[in-house]
């Protein structure tokens, strides 16, 4: 069910709850301003959330209140991900699903990494 990314930061939604360590993932990399892991219900060979450390609903929400070092840390790790998986050479794709219009389930900020194999021209 899709959220309303308008909503007040939920400090228990599920990617926090990952982040406090009160759930299990499965991580790929961690630094002062991000976490990634790898999605539970993968939709490509490799796909991997990537999320801000701080409480962040949306795009909208991280881009208008994160500080720019929260923003430029977090792009780096995104960036720093994929490098670290290989991805650069044969290919990747970045995707926010932002609100209900955007299908977003999970109302903690976070970009989906999916590679491993050539993913069409748009995912469904
Ligand atoms: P959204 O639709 O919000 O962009 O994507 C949410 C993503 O979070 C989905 O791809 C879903 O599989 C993933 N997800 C939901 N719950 C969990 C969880 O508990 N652990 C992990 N690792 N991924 C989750």
């Amino acid at each position: 069910m899709p959220i309303d990314a308008t909503l007040p930061y939920d400090e228990n939604n599920i990617f926090a709850r990952i982040l406090r360590g009160d759930l299990p993932s499965k991580p790929v990399y961690e630094d002062e301003f991000a976490f990634a892991f790898h999605d539970i219900n993968p939709q490509a060979p490799l796909h991997i959330l990537v999320i801000p450390k701080g409480a962040y609903v949306s795009w909208d929400d991280f881009s208008a209140r994160a500080s720019d070092a929260e923003i430029a840390g977090f792009i780096r790790a995104v960036g720093k991900v994929a490098r670290d998986q290989q991805l650069v050479e044969p290919g990747y794709r970045l995707l926010a699903n932002i609100g209900g219009h955007g299908g977003q389930e999970v109302p903690h900020l976070h970009v989906h990494i999916f590679g491993g194999q050539w993913l069409g021209p748009m995912l469904a």
